[in-house]
């Protein structure tokens, strides 16, 4: 569907009546390149029976497959849409002209991950080499306040993040590609250790799975308070022209983060007073020849997505209105959040927090109502 009409400047907040003095905590999660079309319509019909992309397309459409978006959708993201849909708010459906964008030009990894964690997207390009980035992030400038500092953190699948987050100039804990892990018990850290030690191939990206344990094991010894946690393999396995495994990613990467929160929620020092932020660094191509792919030049590339849940967070679900949000408005409202604010040289997004109610769609009903035969 082409979107002819949204509203750059006319955001509605929904986030809010939040005393920001109750929160104490956010954890920030990114799933690497991951649509905004499989968030909010799940599997993709002509990708998910095209043999070049999908090895198994019968068991594919038996796992993921439902003629209506909003069944097909919680087929692949339970946590998403049983639990974040009822506590929470999701933002970008842009069949409903709901859209968040990247602002930075270039819509891959680096400059994606410097928008979000800096507020700034640099007109610069920063290619995806392991050049130390020269913008201050949101991670440091938590850790630099006295009540944050030595509990910032960031456990990260691709080893891209010590140049990222400029590890040479940052205090935080970082955890990235196949790093050992530290900072647990020294029996967990090792049985961890050896596990990603059994790894054959070792790429730049390590199993998101082997992220999510090494953090979870961190998070519940040390209680960090700020967590930014960014799995890979969703880009990696588009990348690859695996539309299978980028599904099933996807419902492991869900899966994932439905255990951090029963994590979290079970824990009485997180337990109501931490909020989750998900989302993307970048988006893919918008059609069977080009959703494998992302850049300035591959249309789609900049539409994202993002999910927030927590004290405060009114528990609007879906957000059914035309509005719009750029990745660069993240690192403000994150400050926010926390009643800090994010005091940088650069010029960053603002907060998207506000008390006004949303306005509902009228494309709402047709969207809920769409069925597709195959
Ligand atoms: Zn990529």
């Amino acid at each position: 569907m082409k979107i002819t009409y949204f509203l750059p400047f006319l955001f509605f907040y929904c986030i809010a009546s939040s005393q920001p003095s109750q929160i104490k905590n956010i954890f920030i999660i990114t799933t690497d390149g991951f649509r905004w079309q499989e968030v909010f319509t799940g599997a993709d019909s002509a990708i998910m029976n095209d043999t070049e992309y999908v090895q198994d397309t019968a068991l594919i459409k038996d796992l993921y497959w439902d003629p209506a978006a909003g069944e097909r959708r919680k087929k692949l993201m339970p946590f998403f849409w049983n639990v974040i849909a009822k506590e929470g708010q999701l933002y970008g459906n842009r069949l409903l002209h709901n859209n968040v964008n990247v602002k930075n030009l270039y819509k891959i990894s680096f400059p994606g991950y410097n928008e979000i964690l800096t507020g700034y997207a640099d007109p610069l390009l920063i290619p995806n080499l392991r050049i130390n980035n020269r913008n201050k992030n949101i991670l440091d400038y938590f850790n630099s306040q006295e009540s944050y500092k030595g509990k910032v953190v960031a456990f990260a699948s691709w080893n891209m993040f010590p140049s990222i987050l400029n590890k040479k100039r940052s205090r935080i804990y970082l955890n990235s590609g196949y790093d050992s892990a530290t900072g647990g018990l020294d029996i967990t850290d090792d049985m961890i250790n050896a596990t990603q030690g059994q790894v054959s191939h070792k790429g730049h990206t390590r199993y998101d799975l082997l992220t999510s344990i090494a953090a979870k094991e961190y998070i519940h010894r040390n209680h960090p308070r700020i967590v930014f946690m960014s799995f890979g393999e969703t880009d990696e396995f588009a990348h690859q022209n695996r539309y299978d495994l980028y599904l099933e990613q996807a419902t492991n990467i869900d899966k994932m983060i439905e255990e951090l929160w029963y994590a979290v929620q079970t824990d009485p020092f997180y337990k109501d007073n931490t909020i989750f932020i998900i989302t993307t660094d970048h988006g893919r191509g918008q059609d069977l020849l080009t959703w494998h792919g992302h850049n300035g030049f591959i249309k789609g590339s900049g539409d994202t997505w993002l999910a927030i849940m927590g004290p405060g967070i009114k528990p609007l679900g879906e957000m059914e209105f035309p509005g719009q949000i750029y990745q660069n408005q993240l690192a403000a409202t994150i400050a926010l959040l926390m009643g800090e604010k994010f005091v940088t040289a650069h010029k960053i997004g603002k907060p998207f927090l506000s008390n006004e109610a949303p306005v509902p769609a009228s494309a709402t009903a047709s969207f809920f109502h769409q069925t597709s035969s195959n």
